[in-house]
């Protein structure tokens, strides 16, 4: 599965967390993520990370093209709702097209946690059929 990860400044902490306690099931999938938080995750865990730009920089929208472009299963975002961001737009949009194409978006760790257990057990492979499906149209 390609899962996205992004967190915003205040949380970029929480996220190395995550990413580390997390890692034995993470670190068999394929890691997408914004550029500041990409190179935090890979600095701190070892984990390979595909990074786009940083979020303010127009990252949020490249990371949502992959989303519409069906290339990411999951995205993981941990946002700070207490500090306005300068790219708020391409946050926004971003969670849109995550509703557009049903891709599970989980915006604080409790439900990352919720997820990525969930990806463990299977609960998401469903992701897999519906791209067989859509290859198979093409
Ligand atoms: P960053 O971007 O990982 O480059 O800090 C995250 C964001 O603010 O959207």
């Amino acid at each position: 599965m390609k899962i996205a990860l992004i967190a915003h400044d205040e949380k970029k902490k929480d996220m190395i967390q995550f990413t580390t306690a997390y890692s034995p099931i993470l670190k068999s999938h394929q890691l997408y993520a914004t550029g500041t938080t990409g190179a935090l995750i890979s600095k701190k865990t070892g984990l390979p990370v595909h990074k786009v730009k940083s979020g303010p920089l127009g990252g949020d929208q490249q990371i949502g093209a992959k989303v519409a472009n069906n290339e990411i299963d999951i995205v993981i975002f941990f946002k700070d709702p207490l500090t306005a961001q300068p790219h708020e737009p391409d946050i926004s949009a971003l969670m849109r097209l995550c509703d557009v194409y049903l891709i599970p978006l989980a915006t604080n760790m409790a439900t990352a946690e919720v997820m990525v257990k969930g990806l463990e057990h299977g609960d998401l492979s469903w992701r897999e059929i519906v791209k067989e499906q859509e290859g198979n149209d093409i």
